[in-house]
């Protein structure tokens, strides 16, 4: 499923060590500008005022800001505190929500509050803060979080994803008009987006009620996308994973992002991968651990033994006199990863195994074998005895002389 949020911190413009002061006034900032009131029927203003009054409700709240801070998007999403995987269909908030945050943040109640707001911040001589005025805008980015196999990271593969996307309105080409209409200068503004009124000392300088401060109506919208040149589209394309990827790779898939506005680019669509572990072989880099069960025979006197590899079985030497834990090292039987060169190693960690359900047969040779043991045989044992003994020793002549 794919994440198509954007960073809250990103989406106010603010550093992560932002002050609340300091996401207070890049929220309000923003909320100003695309609030509906000041872009009527402007869907697009309509989403970024409700995807900054999201990040703003998140990133205000101390508690919910160090929460995102740990675990992100996914925080909040349904199912939250699951897997690395998803975060799905998590649409954000509703316009009435967000309104109710904004008045919360700003308004004071009334209507009269949200207005005074809005004379003081267009009032503020704020220059030339429009210039993506009627622009084209790249569309966003998108990040899709896929798990894959362990056998997938290794040798590659091929995956069809399917998500949502804001794509280009085909029954307008994206352009926002009807059909037989276009775009026109804003006659109120005549295009410059702003208008100057003066309130007896000085010029004040506005957006454009009429435009919302574009510099251009649309007269006649596409009734497909309500004027925003696109619509929400499900996408399905096919991403090739190359051989050597590790959690945390991220394939950059160029232009297959959201749709731009007014004829500017694509964003491209990050797919992030997560590995799920393997039962067997456990990974390092190019590494590969595998945990080896060796036979005690075996590593009483030595022998050979198959090993599974991800190139398949290999052999190993085992010698005489073989501890559990000791590690053995296969040269280049790892893996290549992405723009390396060359393969890893494999590293087989010994677990000597004890043999299970002997028969009478068996267990009379072991006895028989048992007795034929002296302590020379088990240095290991005998030493722990020997510290042992030493300890008892001073025990006793600590006690005799109390
Ligand atoms: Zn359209
Ligand atoms: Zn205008």
């Amino acid at each position: 499923m794919p994440t198509t949020k954007r960073d809250f911190y990103e989406v106010l413009g603010v550093g992560r060590s932002a002050t609340a002061d300091e996401i207070k006034k890049a929220y309000r900032k923003l909320a100003v500008q695309y609030h509906p009131d000041k872009n009527p029927g402007n869907v697009e203003a309509e989403e970024k005022f409700k995807e900054a009054t999201e990040a703003y409700e998140v990133l205000s709240d101390s508690q919910k800001r160090q929460k995102y801070d740990q675990f992100g998007h996914q925080a909040f999403g349904p199912g939250s505190g699951g897997g690395g995987f998803g975060g799905g269909g998590f649409q954000g908030i509703d316009l009435e929500e967000a309104l109710r945050t904004f008045m919360g943040a700003f308004g004071g109640g009334g209507g009269g509050g949200r207005g005074s707001i809005f004379d003081d911040f267009f009032g503020g001589g704020m220059g030339g803060g429009r210039s993506d005025r009627g622009a084209a805008n790249r569309g966003n980015d998108l990040r899709f979080d896929l798990e894959i196999d362990f056998e997938e990271a290794v040798f590659g593969s091929q995956r069809d994803l399917t998500f949502n996307v804001m794509d280009e309105c085909a029954k307008c080409q994206g352009s926002g008009a009807a059909a037989g209409s276009k775009r026109e200068t804003c006659p109120q503004c005549k295009g410059t987006g702003q208008t100057i009124s003066s309130n007896g000392f000085f010029h004040v300088r506005q957006a454009c009620s009429t435009c919302g401060g574009t510099g251009e109506i649309l007269r006649n919208p596409c009734r497909e996308c309500r004027g925003s040149g696109r619509v929400k589209a499900r996408r399905t394309i096919t991403v090739k994973i190359p051989a050597g990827v590790e959690t945390g790779s991220r394939l950059r898939v160029a232009g297959k992002g959201e749709s731009g506005t007014r004829g500017g680019p694509a964003g491209d669509l990050y797919v992030v991968l997560h590995v799920r572990e393997h039962p067997l072989f456990k990974r390092r880099d190019e590494d590969i651990f595998v945990e080896v069960p060796v036979p005690f025979h075996v590593a009483a006197i030595g022998g050979e033994i198959e090993v599974p590899t991800i190139h398949g079985i290999a052999k190993l030497k085992i010698p005489a006199a073989t501890e559990s834990g000791k590690v053995f090292r296969l040269r280049g039987r790892g893996l290549k990863g992405v723009g390396t060169f060359g393969n890893g190693d494999q590293h087989c960690v010994v677990m000597v195994e004890t043999p299970e359900r002997l028969s009478g047969k068996q267990r009379k040779a072991l006895e028989e074998f048992s007795r034929l043991l002296d302590d020379d045989n088990h240095p290991v044992r005998q030493k722990m005895n020997k510290r042992a003994s030493e300890f008892y020793k001073r025990r006793d002549t600590l006690q005799k002389n109390k």
